[in-house]
């Protein structure tokens, strides 16, 4: 763990109800009472809740994000939101280039760079995603792709307060599956090597994130990890008691 704040982000994905808007005021609830531990806590709901999440959470410590966002402002696109729009309904950060929209929805790492710029102009953390496919990671070609999608998705302008970086394993996404403490801790040395090289001394500060099968019972030796700055989790974020699991985890 290093010395920054560590952040503890939920993507909710394509899940959640009004129901579900009690799990986020009992979050709220836990990190006012401390249980967090002084972590920065955030959950990104889908766009339907996050005005609502954002206003059950407004002044408290829970920040809410989205879990994606247009690279644009404004504009004749059907069905997207921009981030200024988020912004504007109460959030203080968005996922970028998530692999499930790298894989599904085109996100090139050109266009995740341009969503990660719109995210900073609109005043939004960019918690950006990077990871290998089960393929590249048995090819050998982990450090090259996280490599390239470094450089290729991270703003040049990128501040170490505007951005988290997250390195999500494709192949351990939903499966529960973890790469060893090792592994996680070889990926992420590299990724703050690149990310200094990148930004110089604000690349330093940028907190990385590991995601990928989190849950209660590894989330203790994920955090232990050197240079893991937090995690972004996903089907262990929907409930409030299993996600202050984690935290709690936190040594
Ligand atoms: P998971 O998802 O925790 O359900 O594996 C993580 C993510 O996709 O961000």
């Amino acid at each position: 763990m290093a010395t920054s704040r560590p952040l503890l982000a939920g993507n909710w994905k394509m899940n959640g109800t009004r129901a579900s808007l009690s799990e986020i005021a009992a979050l709220r609830d836990a990190v006012a009472a401390g249980r967090t531990r002084g972590a920065d806590v955030l959950i990104c709901p889908p766009f339907t809740l996050v005005m609502a999440a954002a206003d059950l959470c407004a002044g408290t410590g829970l920040m809410i994000g989205g879990q994606d966002c247009d690279a644009h402002p404004a504009g004749a696109s059907t069905g997207d939101v921009s981030a200024e729009m988020l912004r504007d309904a109460g959030a203080g950060a968005v996922i970028v280039g998530h692999s499930e929209r790298r894989a599904h929805r085109g996100d090139t790492d050109a266009v995740v760079r341009a969503k990660a710029e719109a995210a900073g102009r609109a005043g939004l953390m960019a918690i950006l995603c990077v990871g290998e496919t089960r393929a590249e990671h048995d090819r050998g070609e982990t450090l090259r792709v996280i490599g390239r999608q470094i450089d290729d998705s991270v703003p040049p302008s990128a501040s170490a307060a505007g951005l988290a970086l997250a390195y999500e394993p494709v192949w351990a996404i939903g499966t529960g599956v973890v790469p060893s403490a090792d592994d996680i801790a070889t990926v992420h040395a590299f990724m703050r090597r690149r990310l200094r090289s990148l930004l110089g001394a604000e690349g330093g500060g940028v907190r990385l994130l590991y995601g990928g099968s989190v849950k209660p019972d590894n989330a203790a030796e994920v955090l232990a990890v050197e240079h893991v700055d937090g995690v972004l989790v996903g089907g262990a974020s929907l409930k409030e008691a299993e996600f202050l699991a984690i935290a709690e985890a936190r040594r």
